[in-house]
């Protein structure tokens, strides 16, 4: 596993409740930092890859609705009428830092067929060495599970594998992972480092999050065990303070950190 400073292609995922206010209007402000954060690092020589929930809120207007629908055809039709509008929010940032995006839907299941997961592999590889962005959503049209439960974390996990990237930076709306719940406990403290995922670990991780993220950290721990399986080292912190994945590049203990025992 490679310490961050030492990662050169990382996977870098941002959640809905990072980019939309609470009544799912996008958030601009973080958009366009994350966008402008992402270019830079971009510009400095690392390999990155995003993947991005959103597209539901942003669809959302498109359909008439004002709040997330329970119906999961309507939810699946304001993902794909928000993916566009989304990837056309990217593209346009992007452009902003001359850089060029490009859309990758994806299902969980890509990495069970070999052929399929290489003609995904080539892709990466392909736009990667162009100096392009690619921007990974869940395919909602033919995958329902993730819509529901997990907002993405568990597909980072997989992008970072098939990219074989040396990191997966997931960015929440807390600082990491805590040694309890801190919704419900204010004694709960932040755990800064995970060397192992062992019960304690599935145990402090619990349920599910808020309603705009939906996966709590249960799926990030989720997400953990594949990177750890990968030997792909992984960080959770809080897009409030996104800027601080400078500082985790530079080798500083930012979030919590998933990384097996190594002589640093
Ligand atoms: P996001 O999509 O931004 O990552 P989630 O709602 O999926 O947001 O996950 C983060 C939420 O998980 C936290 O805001 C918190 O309410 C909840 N949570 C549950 N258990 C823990 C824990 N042990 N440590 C940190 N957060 C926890």
């Amino acid at each position: 596993m490679k310490v961050f400073s030492e990662a050169k292609r990382i996977v870098v995922k941002v959640g809905s409740s990072s980019l939309t206010y609470a009544n799912g209007r996008i958030n601009l402000r973080m958009f366009e930092r994350l966008c402008h954060l992402l270019a830079d690092i971009m510009n400095s020589g690392r390999e990155l890859v995003l993947v991005s929930s959103g597209a539901i809120p942003v669809g959302l207007p498109k359909l008439g609705l004002h709040a997330r629908p329970k119906d999961m055809a309507k939810k699946q039709a304001a993902s794909a009428a928000g993916q566009c509008e989304l990837m056309y929010m990217y593209d346009r940032q992007f452009a902003e830092y001359h850089r060029d995006v490009a859309q990758i839907l994806l299902t969980r299941d890509v990495v069970e067929d070999p052929k399929r997961k290489k003609y995904v592999q080539d892709t990466f590889e392909e736009l990667i060495s162009s100096g392009i962005l690619p921007i990974v959503n869940e395919n909602d049209t033919i995958a329902v599970e993730e819509i529901d439960f997990g907002d993405n974390d568990t597909l980072s996990a997989i992008v970072a594998s098939i990219t074989r990237a040396d990191a997966l930076v997931i960015l929440s709306d807390i600082d990491g992972l805590y040694d309890g719940n801190p919704s419900t406990d204010p004694q709960a403290a932040l755990i800064e480092r995970v060397t192992e995922i062992d019960e304690h670990i599935e145990r402090i991780a619990g349920g599910a999050g808020t309603e705009r993220g939906t996966g709590g950290m249960a799926t990030k721990i989720a997400a953990a065990r594949i990177c750890f399986a990968n030997n792909c080292s992984m960080a959770i912190m809080n897009s409030a303070k996104m800027d601080e994945l400078y500082d985790l590049l530079d080798g500083k203990p930012v979030g919590t950190i998933f990384m097996k025992e190594v002589s640093e």
